[in-house]
């Protein structure tokens, strides 16, 4: 069997770090297949892209292409190499346009599709991640859903046919690769935070990262956290910081802050782990943080997670200063999720995929 693996985005290496790894285990054993990747250059940062494929043994792509992050210019890249290659699947992850881009252009071609992450919906249709999920759900033939919610979801819009629930490729990667304990500390003391509480924020979503007023509002709740808090800065919100001066002085003023460039997996997992609380508009971070069991403030509206909000360990806020601090101070009372497998979503997947392939 061929497969070739669509991805362009961070949370995209991460997740398929874990099912190419699967991959190659299988092949080593035997197993007639084989994956090659194609690396659309949706990010395409040191510390956003290449990072990633060290960090986690990713193989390099065979394709990397730089066509920026528009869905119909990617699509026309893609094309031609799923025409003269004709793989057997195309597999593609999550939400972002290089997932649309590669499931609409193997879908023209009759090229099966393989949706890894299928069914989530956040129910807000401004988005652009929810329309690029609905579109590529609609494409795919195999559905790969981390939570039974999200086969639900797929079952009310009328999409039954190999819906499997698999659990999560990122629980998968956050047991494969958290670094042990006796390895934290050294992350801690690279950041400065070995002997104090400290919480972790992250902000990328364009509604935030392109909004003036929210990034001011989740500044000002930040500053206000008694204990010192690393932001990681995502390149998209650094480029509105950058742009605005108010922006810039309300960082500056705020001395518990500390804006630091995005760090690596390996990092991130200790970060998580450690944290006091996390605070972020990230949708693989709300989960994380439950992986690691540290209370998450989710700075949007809604979310693709709701267990997570269910079992106590994730509060909804939206971008207000009063209510981040309100999420803040009262207890979080929680209990286990039963919802993402047990680490061997990646596995499950293939065997789904490649029945008859011995
Ligand atoms: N992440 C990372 N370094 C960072 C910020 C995030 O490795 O500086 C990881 C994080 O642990 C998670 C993934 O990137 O696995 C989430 O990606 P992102 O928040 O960009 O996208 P989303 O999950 O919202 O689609």
């Amino acid at each position: 069997m061929k497969i070739i693996t669509i991805i362009g985005a961070r949370p995209q290496f991460i997740k398929a770090a874990v099912v190419s790894r699967a991959i190659r285990q299988m092949a080593a054993r035997g197993m007639d297949i084989q994956e090659s990747i194609l690396h659309t250059g949706q990010h395409y940062d040191y510390n956003m892209s290449e990072l990633f494929f060290d960090q986690l043994a990713l193989p390099a792509p065979k394709w990397h292409l730089d066509c920026g992050n528009n869905t119909a210019t990617m699509k026309t890249v893609i094309t031609p190499i799923l025409q003269a290659e004709q793989p057997d699947v195309v597999l593609v992850y999550g939400d972002t346009n290089s997932t649309l881009a590669g499931a609409e252009a193997a879908n023209e071609l009759a090229i099966p599709v393989a949706h890894i992450e299928a069914g989530l919906r956040s129910f807000n249709n401004t988005m652009p991640e929810e329309h690029n999920r609905i579109a590529t759900d609609r494409i795919a033939t195999w559905l790969f859903c981390p939570t039974r919610t999200a086969v639900e979801n797929l079952h009310r819009e009328g999409i039954t046919r190999q819906v499997y629930h698999v659990g999560d490729v990122m629980y998968d990667a956050a047991l494969l690769f958290t670094p042990e304990e006796s390895k934290q500390e050294d992350v801690l003391t690279q950041y400065g935070l070995q002997v104090q509480p400290f919480a972790l924020a992250t902000i990328h979503r364009a509604s935030t990262a392109e909004n003036e007023q929210a990034l001011t509002n989740i500044i000002q709740a930040l500053s206000q956290i008694p204990m010192p808090v690393l932001l990681p800065l995502h390149p998209h919100t650094k480029k509105t910081v950058q742009a605005v001066p108010a922006l810039q002085r309300l960082l500056a003023q705020a001395t518990n802050i500390r804006v630091i460039e995005p760090v690596g997996y390996l990092e991130m997992l200790v970060l998580e782990r450690q944290a006091k609380y996390i605070l972020t508009d990230s949708g693989g971070m709300q989960k994380e943080a439950y992986f690691q069991r540290t209370p998450c403030i989710t700075l949007r509206n809604e979310t693709e997670w709701n267990e997570t909000v269910q079992a106590g360990w994730n509060r909804l806020t939206g971008t207000e200063t009063a209510s981040i601090l309100h999420a803040l101070s009262m207890p979080f009372d929680t209990k286990e999720i039963n919802e993402y497998g047990d680490g061997h979503s990646a596995e499950q997947i293939i065997h789904i995929l490649c029945p008859n392939v011995s």
